[in-house]
């Protein structure tokens, strides 16, 4: 068997793939990850739970102990309301936020442009501005029932190429919908961060199309998302070892 210790030592410089999802509804909970996973992750998605239960002052506290934080808050309003959102999440210090992609081309530009701007004039890092193409929990039913006559796919490719062209940095999306959007997207620096993740070694939860860290970067994932895998399990510092070596077997 690995011994995770050993194996953390070789891994060091190479984990700038795995982001782990912080899906528990206490500070307690979320900083007891973060402390077993200390010298193997430092990126941490809080999303929607955490947020609700614990607010700022966390992500403040994640940053300010060396943590990168992609806030996972899926904003979607009027153009004036995200914007001043992305400010707030780029004052709070966080790596990387999103935005639902649907929420269209002037929500999402103006949101580069103003977080850009009060960045430059805070003299802050600019976070990595993502968007939500299609959920992956919405079949082509829902896309009907809320009137969008497509295909997910090409929602998805829509969407993707819109993102793109109003000047975010990348997309959360499926890794089974990765070659579409490099094809669609002609870009070799726009991120692409996958959730739906499974190891080999683990079970499926609830995700329906998953596919392994080692598949999901070898088709061209930036980094891959990875939440009860690690976080349920009964040494999560092991578990995540072992996905890092997944990680890292594909690059070799
Ligand atoms: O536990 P698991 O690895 O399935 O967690 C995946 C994480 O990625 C969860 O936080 C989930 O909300 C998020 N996510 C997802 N599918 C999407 C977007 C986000 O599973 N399309």
């Amino acid at each position: 068997m690995t011994d995770p210790h050993k194996a953390s030592e070789r891994l060091t410089v190479l984990n700038d793939k795995l982001i782990v999802a912080l899906d528990v509804s206490s500070v307690d909970a979320a900083k007891e990850i973060v402390g077993r996973l200390s010298g193997v992750v430092d990126t941490f998605k809080i999303g929607l739970q955490l947020f609700s239960a614990a607010g700022g002052d966390l992500v403040s506290e994640l940053v300010d102990g060396g943590s990168k934080i992609f806030l996972d808050l899926k904003f979607h309003d009027i153009p004036n309301t995200v914007s001043k959102a992305g400010i707030e999440a780029a004052r709070l210090g966080v790596w990387m936020f999103n935005v639902h992609a649907s929420g269209g081309g002037e929500m999402m530009s103006r949101t580069v442009d103003e977080v850009g701007e009060f960045c430059f004039k805070s003299n802050l890092a600019i976070p990595r501005i993502i968007g939500v193409t299609v959920l992956t929990s919405t079949s082509a039913e829902t896309l009907q029932e809320i009137g969008i006559d497509r295909k997910i796919d090409d929602q998805v490719v829509r969407l993707a190429q819109l993102t793109a062209a109003s000047g975010l940095h990348g997309v959360v999306a499926s890794p089974n919908e990765i070659k579409e959007i490099r094809n669609a997207v002609n870009d070799p620096g726009f991120l692409i961060v996958t959730p739906g993740i499974r190891s080999k070694y683990a079970t499926n939860d609830d995700q329906k199309r998953v596919m392994t860290p080692g598949a999901a970067i070898a088709k061209g994932s930036n980094y891959i998302i990875v939440g009860r895998p690690i976080i349920n399990a009964p040494d999560p510092h092991f578990a995540a070892v072992q996905i890092l070596e997944e990680i890292n077997s594909s690059r070799q």
